[in-house]
């Protein structure tokens, strides 16, 4: 209620006050014009950069890349190399001001399309949006946070006492690698920004991301030569499709909580009753506590096979954390709508999202985090094409420049 409440007090000023525009920063807004084709100019760079989380060579020359812009912008550079299953070098870039403020800023690398997606879905831009592979999720993110480094630069601005960006290569793996750099970084900080994309149309602000894992549930049969004496396997193959069919109303979406089955492998050869299968289901919780429970009636159906014979056991395994915004948190968010609403922009805060993001290892520090500091995009993880409102590119580059000069005090 108090963020409604402060929602409707800004919202009061823009309708009644012409003066509101006075509270923009006009400098600030005009550098962030300034920087908003560039920043275009970056993001097809980016984007013409294929990243799946597995592709070393793209994550090579993406990083090398950052890394000289980095650079360029004033920061020292480490790279980490990451450690298998993550590819290419975590990259850090460390600039220092004259205040006090640490401000710890992050996205991602990586993307979920394989190589050859750019192919298929090259870089385009039609009425005021650009397409083309991870342009949003995530090399939206990373672009703005360039561009609003850029942009203070151009400001003379350094009052902060240490900036520090972080583009990790494995936010797709679940950050197997990456994650505890992000809780390490976010601890030696004071506040964390983090750059997953918004939305488009309504530009959301989540208050809560969800914390995700993987359940997989191994089936063991029997084997038996599929021709010559079928009836005497037990076909773990049959009873795993039972099991992806009967609980699928696990997913409970009311509850803030997805389970939806991704991948399911059996069997190594046509002429055989495959005796194992795995299934696999992408598990997202906001609640622990829920978690459990469900996982519990997953256990319990499994008792009842389809397959005589056949037996089949729950592993469940954590991925990334949870986030929840605290009262620190919350006030920022409220910041971050109001800067936003300088230059007319209207960022709506929700409740949470279902998605998981480096937010939950950022959070573990104890340390207040936001989220959502990318483009609004749509189409990410799904088969549609994938795009960004150019529209927003610098009022997103002012939101990022100003949320700095805020937090870096007076
Ligand atoms: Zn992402």
């Amino acid at each position: 209620m108090k963020t409604f409440a402060a929602l409707v007090a800004v919202c009061a000023l823009t309708l009644t006050h012409p003066a509101q525009a006075a509270l923009r920063h006009d400098r600030l807004w005009t550098a962030a014009q300034a920087e908003a084709p560039k920043a275009l100019e970056t993001l097809k760079a980016l984007v013409n950069i294929e990243t799946p989380s597995r592709e070393v060579g793209g994550m090579a020359e993406l990083g090398d890349l950052l890394a000289g812009r980095l650079t360029d912008l004033g920061a020292q550079v480490e790279k980490i190399p990451a450690i298998a299953p993550a590819h290419g070098s975590v990259i850090v870039g460390r600039f220092t001001g004259t205040g006090q403020a640490k401000i710890l800023l992050i996205a991602h690398m990586d993307t979920i399309y394989p190589a050859g997606s750019l192919a298929k879905r090259p870089f385009k831009i039609e009425g005021g949006r650009a397409y083309g592979p991870g342009i949003a999720d995530d090399k939206s993110g990373v672009t703005v946070i360039l561009h609003s480094l850029a942009a203070l630069k151009t400001q003379g601005f350094c009052r902060y006492g240490q900036l520090t960006v972080m583009f990790n290569t494995d936010e797709e793996q679940t950050s197997v690698f990456s994650g505890k750099i992000v809780t390490d970084l976010a601890g030696k900080a004071d506040v964390v920004m983090s750059f997953e994309p918004s939305t488009v149309g309504l530009e959301i602000i989540p208050r809560a991301a969800a914390g995700n894992g993987e359940t997989r549930v191994i089936v063991t049969g029997r084997a038996a030569h599929a021709g010559a004496e079928p009836e005497r396997g037990r076909n773990a193959l049959v009873e795993a499709a039972d099991i992806v069919l009967k609980t699928r109303d696990l997913d409970d979406p009311a509850k803030g909580f997805r389970f939806n089955w991704t991948q399911m492998t059996s069997g190594t050869i046509r002429n055989q009753i495959p005796d194992q299968a795995v299934i696999s289901a992408d598990t997202r919780h906001m609640s622990k506590a829920v978690l459990d429970d469900k996982l519990a009636q997953l256990a319990e159906r499994l008792k009842m096979p389809l397959v005589p014979d056949t037996t089949a056991r729950v592993d469940y395994r954590p991925g990334r954390p949870g986030y929840v915004a605290d009262p620190p948190s919350n006030a920022l968010i409220d910041k971050a709508v109001a800067i936003y609403n300088e230059v007319g922009g209207a960022l709506t805060p929700v409740p949470a999202m279902t998605a998981s993001s480096d937010a939950g290892y950022a959070q573990v520090s104890g340390k207040p985090v936001i989220e959502g500091f990318g483009l609004p995009g749509y189409g990410y993880h799904s088969s549609e094409e994938e795009y960004v409102d150019l529209t927003r590119m610098a009022p997103r580059i002012y939101l990022t420049a100003r949320m700095i000069m805020e937090l870096s005090g007076r």
